[in-house]
């Protein structure tokens, strides 16, 4: 059995990756097929438990790669995403995927100025699309598009009639990020309490509350997330995959199940892909995320790590790095020129870090370890002195 459907049965809360559709709906990004299903792959093998793989009405290239997804015999359930009506899924039935998403707009922002029609319209679209996809076996999800700005009652009428034509979940979309925790928290127990049905937190960065936003829903009884590599996505994009993983493992002791290990490098690979780099603060796998410099932050660090980090840099693909440069402190020095077997007295460490500060302003950046080592030998022949014998050439033997 799938992993979705396994953890269907078990109540787990679980991941919905829409790297490939969302994510790739970023402005100016695209992904090719052969890359489409490479990423796929990967976040099989990391242990995401759906992959929405794309937009089967599109056609050609889109179409073929959708089948060939699906084709995999993936461990992650495959989801095709589709407008309310019957075209559009019968396109992803031939796609051969085992669950749909049936997406249609419920706040009336979207129903009068972009559908220009009426509730009763969308209400006979969703439900004649979802009655023909569960007659055809594959599980549904029914996206309320914008459902942070519908009106609450109607999101509920809209829910209930959902579930009475056979939906397995509603997608609750957060579409133009204007959700904050507390709110979302107040709305997603309301749509639960009142109708019990199963919610995905579909959740936008425009606010930079993403992730904040998808575990609120999770506390208010949501148990799937929509996600993307790298929070790739509509304008700000989408709650990052990395980010919600790891927020459910830290802080709200959710494990679920996937090889954490593995996020750098499918977020390198993403990255790459989308050619969007990832900027060294990017939370969990940026580069600067386990980078410590400054002396009272590399001290406790090399004391012991959990002094600055919660969790380990291993636990998702990264180093440690203690980074030499205009902050750092005498001890993070004497530690890195032991690296390289040169044990520094008190007095050394402290004239070579002037240096290294003074270096480290002109140059306005950290310095590589060979400008340390010339730092050193300047430093030693100013004092007039010849250089200190680097590790005794037994122990690398
Ligand atoms: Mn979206």
């Amino acid at each position: 059995m799938k992993r979705f459907y396994d953890g269907l049965k078990k109540g787990s809360v679980m991941l919905v990756d829409t790297t490939l559709r969302d994510g790739e709906q970023t402005a100016g990004v695209v992904f090719s097929n052969r890359e489409k299903m490479r990423i796929a792959k990967m976040l099989d093998n990391l242990g995401v438990h759906q992959i929405e793989a794309g937009i089967p009405v599109m056609g050609g290239d889109e179409k073929e790669v959708i089948t060939q997804i699906a084709s995999y015999g993936l461990q992650a359930s495959i989801m095709a995403w589709n407008r309310a009506n019957i075209e559009d899924v019968r396109h992803s039935l031939e796609c051969g995927v085992d669950a749909v998403a049936i997406s249609i707009s419920s706040s009336d922002i979207h129903i009068t100025h972009k559908l220009r029609t009426s509730r009763e319209w969308v209400l006979e679209n969703m439900t004649r699309a979802v009655e023909y996809a569960k007659k055809e076996g594959v599980y549904v999800s029914v996206n309320a598009e914008d459902a942070s700005r519908s009106d609450m009652d109607f999101l509920i009428k809209f829910t209930r009639e959902a579930q009475a034509a056979g939906a397995d979940r509603l997608r609750f979309c957060d579409t133009v990020g204007v959700l904050e925790p507390f709110r979302t928290y107040e709305v997603i127990s309301r749509i639960i309490d009142t109708t019990g049905i199963e919610v995905e937190m579909h959740t936008h960065n425009d606010f930079g509350m993403a992730t904040a936003n998808a575990l609120a829903g999770i506390k208010a009884g949501a148990r799937f997330i929509g996600v993307t590599v790298n929070g790739l996505g509509e304008r700000a994009g989408n709650a990052a995959l990395e980010e919600v993983a790891m927020a459910l493992k830290c802080l709200f002791g959710v494990n679920l199940g996937v090889n954490t290990k593995d996020f750098l490098n499918l977020c390198e690979y993403v990255a790459r892909a989308s050619g969007r780099p990832l900027y060294p603060g990017k939370p969990i796998v940026g580069s600067n995320t386990f980078a410590h410099e400054s002396g009272i932050h590399a001290d406790g660090v090399l004391k012991n790590p959990r002094t600055y980090e919660v969790f380990s840099p291993e636990e998702v693909g990264l180093q440690r790095q203690i980074i030499i440069g205009k902050h750092s402190g005498s001890k993070a020095v004497k530690m890195k020129f032991e690296e390289y077997g040169i044990a520094l007295s008190d007095e050394e460490a402290s004239d070579i870090l002037s240096a290294v500060r003074s270096a480290s302003v002109d140059l306005k950046r950290p310095l590589f370890d060979k400008e340390l080592m010339y730092i050193y030998e300047d430093y030693l022949y100013e004092q007039k002195r010849p250089p200190k014998a680097q590790k005794p050439s037994g122990e690398e033997n």
